[in-house]
Order: C-alpha cells, then structure tokens, then sequence
C-alpha cells in the first residue's frame, strides 16, 4: 500500500521509501524510516500537499512524494454483521465497504452472505453480511447458519446492528450474544427515527451496563459509521482490555436456571476441546434450552449420558419450581434483564410520534378485519396490471432487437451448423427467455416496494387465517405471489419461513404458480386456438386452476406427506417507512439477478441442447425433424400421450420445455411453423400440462439447495409431471364426451 492511499486518521507502519539520491535522503531525514508509524493528519481526495504525523512531529508530504513511501497497514479484522431482518445491516455494509464488495461463495450453504473490505485506521477489514435473524436459537436455516459463522468461522468482532425504533426486540438477539461471549459493537441505528419521535435513552449508561460500546447510527446518511469503525478497531486492538464498555456479563437467568447451568458446565469444562470452541456457559443454556444442534455437539463426549441427565434434572426442576419450562424461563429473564437494564438508562418512547403514529392509523385501515382484505386483493390487481400493461412496452422492443440481430445473423453468416445453433438455438431460445426480464423486474420492484415499506408484512399477517387452511402459514404467501415471476427465487424466499415443514410444502406447490415463463407458450397457444373474446378468459382460468392445484396439493402434502406440527412464531409488524429509492433497487436486483443467471446458465445449455438433437439424426444433419434425434424420441413416447390426443410434436415440445419452460414455445415454433393439425380441446389439454408439469431445471435445482437434499427435488420433480399427465387425460376424456 502507498502512503498517499491512507485517509485522514489511519495509522500504518512504515516499510520501504522509493526514489533516487536527494529525494530519498530528504524523505528519510524528515523521520520516514522503516519501521517506523505514520498517521495521517490530513488527506482529502483533491487534498495536496497531505499532512502527516511521524516521530512525533507534523510535516506535509507533495501527493507524488507520499505516493513514493510503502506502508503497510495493521493487518486485517474481519467483523461480522448480526441482526434483526429490515435493521439496516446491508445498508452499513453498503456504506463502510463502499466499492469494494464482492460476493462471497459458501460452498454448500443455502443462505446469502455478502463480503467486503473498507479501510479504517490503518485497518483492512473484511466486513461480512449475515442474513437477518431474531434469535439464535435453531428453528431457521439462517438462524442455524449465523450461529455456525459466530462459532466457527470466529469473527473478530461483530458489530450488532439494531433498530433503535424498536429497541427491547432489537436486544434479545443481543443477550444470546452476550452468552456466547464474543467481542460486540453495538450500531443504535434508525437513530435518526428516534431522535424524531423524541426518544430519551442514556446511551453509555447502557453501554456499561451490557458490557459494550454503543454507537448511534443512521444509514439512511452514513451518519456514526467513523465511531462504529473506531470502537470495532478499539476493541479489537484491545484484547484483553477491561475498559467501561467492554466486559463480559452473565445475564442472571434466577437460581434454578442458574444452578442448572452451573451443573452442566461442570461435565463440559473438563472437556478442552471443546472449551477452545465454544462459550460452556452459552453451550449449557442452549442445552437446556433443549436445542437440538447443543445435543449434537455434545453428542460424542465421553459424558455425553451424564450432560444429558444433567440437564434433565433441571429442566424438571425448572418446572417443578417455577411452572414454565426452561426455554420459557430463559427467555423471560433475558427479556427481564433487558427491561431493567432499559429502565435504569432512563429509557422512555418519546410522544412526538411519527413512524408509529402513522403505522397506527395506516394498521386501523390496512389491517382491518373487513377493509383489509379487499385493499390487497386491490393491490394485487394493481400489481399484476402494471406489470404486463407497462412492461408490455419495453417487451416489445427487445423483442424487436432480437428479431433484428436474428436476420442481421442470417443475413451475414453463411449457411452451415454454427450458424444454425447461432440463430435457432442461442438467439432464438435465449431471446425467447430475456423478453421477460422487464416484466419481472416491474413485479419484483413492486413486492421489493411492498417488503421494504412493511405492506407485505400485513400481507402475510391477512392472509395467515387462509394460508392456515392450506396447512402452510402467512409468510408463506410472499413467495407464491414472487413465484409468479420466475419460480427460482421464489423457491430461494421460503427461507423467511421459520418452520420447516410449511417451507418444505411452500416450495414443493410453488410450481404451480405460472411463472412468467409459461406466459408465451399460453399466448401462443391461445391465440391460435380460441376466438379473441374468449382468449382472456382462458389465459386467467390456467392462473386459476394453478392457484386450486397449489391450495389441493399444500392440504394432500400437510396432510399425508410432510406431517408434524409447526412452530409457532411472531409475525413482526414493522413500522410503515418509506422505503429508500436505492434499497428499492438493490433489492429488485437481487431478484432478478437470480433470473438472469438462470437465463445465462441453464437455458443457454438447454437451448444449444434442444437445437443440437433436433439439427442432428443418427446420420449426421437430419434431412427432416422427424429424423432427427429429437423427432425419433418424441414419436417413441408417442404413446404415453395418446390419452391426451398429444402428438408427437407436442410431445417433442413437452421434452425440450424440461430445461426451461420458454423452450415449449420456441419449439412448438420451430416444429408447426404455423400450421397446427390439433383440436381446441387438445390445445387447452396441452396448455394444462404446460401449466402443471416439471417446473423447470433451474427450480428443480433451487429446491434441492433450499431443502437440503435431492430426494424432495425429485420428489417435486416427479409428482408435478405425475399431476399434470392425470389432470390434462382426465379433462381430454371427460371433454371429449361432450365436445
Ligand atoms: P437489512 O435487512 O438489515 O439488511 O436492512 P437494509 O439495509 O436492507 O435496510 C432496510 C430498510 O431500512 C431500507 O429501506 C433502508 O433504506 C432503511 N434504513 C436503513 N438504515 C436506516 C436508518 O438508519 N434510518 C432510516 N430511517 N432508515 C434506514
Ligand atoms: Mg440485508
């Protein structure tokens, strides 16, 4: 690193001065030395010449001349964000690591996680977004998985971040990370919304009380992100310091628990390897917590009987003497201590209301028993409008641009495969797919809008009476209503659902939405098939039938296959905030980045695929598609879809749509050119199994990753095609008796 590269504060140690003769004697002379600490007074982008500290006395360095001197920083702090969803933490990630940013790869672990690095004080430090969490306990994937970062991947601080609007909520999380015995920061943030609302709080009278540094921040405006930094390199070069703000505090959880921790540790601190991971006094709640991933870790001791039996034991004296079992216990002390520790640093709500005023009256009307549910069918039809009404426009000209690099292809490139598998196979079926993208990004700024605002938040609170009677649970409805989109990230937002069994159920009907891939083939299809008056309705019935299919298989799946009971949660009522035009935007793309890697990836290969077996035969190029390797397979399968009245065409369609579901369309295209030799009631069976059928590879593949295992992949894989062959036969038969 140059010297000239350090901003005003940072600190870093002398290694090397560059240049010839005088220059250098000069430099050397005014006390840059090699190992010597410099700091910088002074630096500003435009800032020249640039003020430093070294040896103690003040000088001013020529930009070009500091950019002559090595320094090397103090090496490097890798700092974890830790929060509630919705506290900010992405937006302080977007702050401190500026440019920077890089996403970073968990092999084998579902949930996002962004990197970056900043530079504060001479620091290199690497800053890790976790996903938002309200607890730690083991109930969620990303609860599980931040717990896993905090224990194995040992940050070296971690820096809370919580809403201050919310500030009894936001400190729970903050116990369970006091028990773990790690090294904290606290971010207050959304500082800004309680300065507004006139909240009154003794900021170092809680620090001290819970034992660490408290920093007020707004990332709305970047404002306290200096301190933040300054205090996580403060406690960071501090290690065995015992300042105010930094000390270790056992939360007393009253006697029984108490004692019960206190018996259990016994058996674990003779245990070394284990007390070099983790905290034994936060291994000993969790346990008798009766977490499930505690008794794993404690599974392969040699006193692993004995710790169990401990634990027993207290939990039934727990009960015996306080009624509650000790999980409940836990966590009316944790919330006990918070309340106190709250009280004794003057905490009050302030009255100016604002945030909460509004959320009030704005919950009267939108929460509303009766009103509630007619608004958001209201927003749901303004959603659906918008999207294909506005996104109709830039449809049509990418869909014109790539009409136009098609024949601008053909045109230029002589005959022969290449350019085949260029016009047909990449141009056609990729363009077929990206035509999509403004539709989905129009839909997905809209439910981004919705979750950032806190509308979708009571959403899910209306619809979790109705999402009950389908055995799923009110969270669940956000990802069907994304699934209509594309499936891909819809399945990847079922991890805001807390209990696994209505995650399990949500992704495996979540194919039954119509994503906007099956939007073309209906098109296609009805256009050709039904008079202009009736091709609407048609279109809506196939969105229709798909939302019964969804609820019928979530009550068979919650029923007969994926048994148990849920876990009772809270559903969080945030304040209604305005959401701010940039979060708006990175939150849409995170979606729809999902669709374009999938386009970029999957469809690309199926495309090159699909055109490569219907191109070649057994004999090289196939004079005719029937001889091709992919008319030889459609017309070999020909009967199992005989029932539906299916020809071989279709069925050759139905195959290739395997690897995305625009793919039907662009076959159907290449196959009839035109010129169909099939009934309506035929057409309508086909646009059925369309609808139902295999959702796509790329969703296949999204619930393997989200459930953890193949087996429920194949299982979503198999019953959805299973369904679709038995649903378009049943109505085929029973139509042809009367049609
Ligand atoms: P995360 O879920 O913890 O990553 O939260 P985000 O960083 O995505 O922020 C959620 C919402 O809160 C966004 O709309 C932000 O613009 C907004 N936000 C973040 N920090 C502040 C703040 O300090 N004050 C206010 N008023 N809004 C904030
Ligand atoms: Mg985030």
């Amino acid at each position: 690193m140059k010297l000239s590269e350090l901003k005003t504060g940072e600190k870093a140690t002398i290694i090397n001065v560059k240049g010839h003769g005088g220059f250098r004697k000069r430099i050397l002379e005014m006390g840059f030395i090699k190992g010597q600490e410099v700091e910088v007074l002074l630096n500003a982008p435009l800032q020249d010449p640039v003020k430093y500290k070294v040896m103690g006395y003040e000088v001013s360095l020529r930009r070009q001349e500091a950019e002559m001197i090595d320094v090397e920083g103090k090496g490097e702090i890798t700092v974890a964000l830790v929060g509630n969803p919705n506290c900010g933490k992405t937006s302080l990630f977007n702050f401190a690591s500026g440019a920077h940013e890089r996403v970073g790869n968990y092999s084998g672990v579902t949930v996002d996680a962004k990197e970056g690095f900043a530079d504060f004080e001479g620091y290199h430090i690497k800053i890790v977004d976790l996903p938002g969490t309200y607890s730690l306990s083991a109930y969620s994937p990303e609860e599980l998985y931040v717990r896993r970062q905090l224990v194995d991947d040992t940050p070296d601080v971690v820096i809370n971040v919580i809403d201050s609007s919310n500030l009894e909520r936001n400190l729970y999380l903050t116990t369970q990370l006091m028990d773990m015995h790690l090294r904290v920061v606290v971010a207050l943030n959304m500082f800004d919304e309680t300065e507004r609302r006139g909240d009154l709080l003794d900021i170092d009278k809680l620090s001290s009380l819970m034992g660490m540094p408290m920093v007020p921040t707004s990332f709305k405006t970047g404002r306290g992100l200096q301190e933040l930094m300054h205090e996580v390199i403060h406690i960071f070069e501090n290690r065995e310091g015992h300042d105010n703000y930094y000390r270790h505090i056992h939360i007393n959880h009253g006697h029984e628990i108490e004692d019960g921790i206190t018996n259990i540790q016994q058996y674990l601190k003779g245990n070394d390897l284990l007390r070099l991971r983790y905290s034994t006094r936060w291994l000993a709640i969790k346990l008798l917590e009766l977490d499930s991933s505690a008794e794993r870790v404690i599974e392969s001791l040699p006193e692993a009987a004995q710790i169990i039996e401990a634990r027993d034991a207290a939990v039934r004296r727990v009960k015996e003497e306080t009624g509650d079992d000790s999980e409940t216990a836990i966590m009316d002390a944790k919330y006990g201590f918070i309340r106190g520790a709250l009280q004794e640093a003057g905490y009050q709500i302030g009255t100016k209301t604002d945030a909460y005023h509004a959320t009030h009256w704005l919950d009267a009307l939108i929460a509303n028993k009766w009103l509630g549910f007619p608004i958001f069918l209201l927003v749901l039809f303004l959603m659906f409008e918008v999207t294909f009404t506005l996104g109709q426009y830039p449809m049509d000209w990418i869909d014109m641009g790539v009409e136009w690099l098609g024949d601008f292809v053909s045109r230029t490139m002589s005959d022969g495969p290449l350019k085949a598998m260029l016009v047909d196979g990449i141009i056609g079926g990729v363009g077929a797919v990206i035509v999509f993208l403004p539709q989905i990004l129009i839909l997905y700024t809209f439910i981004s809008f919705m979750e950032d605002s806190g509308y979708m938040a009571r959403a899910a609170f209306i619809m979790d009476k109705l999402m009950h009677g389908m055995g799923l649970h009110g969270k669940s409805f956000i990802p069907l209503i994304m699934g209509f989109g594309c499936n891909v990230p819809a399945v990847m937002a079922t991890r805001t659902i807390e209990s696994r069994r209505s995650r399990l159920i949500t992704m495996l009907v979540l194919p039954m939405m119509s994503c906007s891939a099956r939007l073309p083939i209906y098109i296609m299809i009805t256009g050709a098939f039904f008079a202009a008056k009736y091709q609407s309705l048609v279109m809506i019935s196939l969105y229709v039938i798909g939302i019964l299919l969804s609820v019928v298989m979530a009550r068979v799946l919650s029923t007969w296959v994926i048994k148990g009971d849920d876990t009772p949660f809270v559903m969080e009522l945030p304040p209604y905030r305005f959401p701010t035009a940039k979060a708006i935007f990175r939150h849409t793309w995170e979606k729809g980045k999902q669709y374009l890697k999938k386009m970029g990836g999957i469809i690309l290969v199926a495309s090159i695929i699909v055109w490569a077996l219907g191109y070649f035969g057994t004999m090289g190029v196939a004079p005719s598609l029937e001889q091709s390797f992919i008319g030889v397979l459609g017309i070999a399968i020909e009967p199992v879809f005989s029932v539906q009245g299916f020809d071989w065409r279709l069925d050759v369609s139905l195959l290739a749509g395997v690897g995305a579901k625009e793919i039907v369309a662009s076959t159907i295209g290449v196959l009839y050119a035109g010129d169909y030799n099939f009934s309506q009631l035929t057409a309508f069976c086909f646009l059925l199994f369309v609808l139902i059928y295999f959702p796509c590879i790329a969703t296949i593949v999204a619930i393997r990753h989200e459930s953890g295992s193949w087996g429920w992949a194949v299982f979503a894989a198999v019953y959805t095609t299973a369904l679709a062959w038995v649903v378009s036969a049943v109505v085929y038969q029973v139509g042809s008796l009367f049609y």
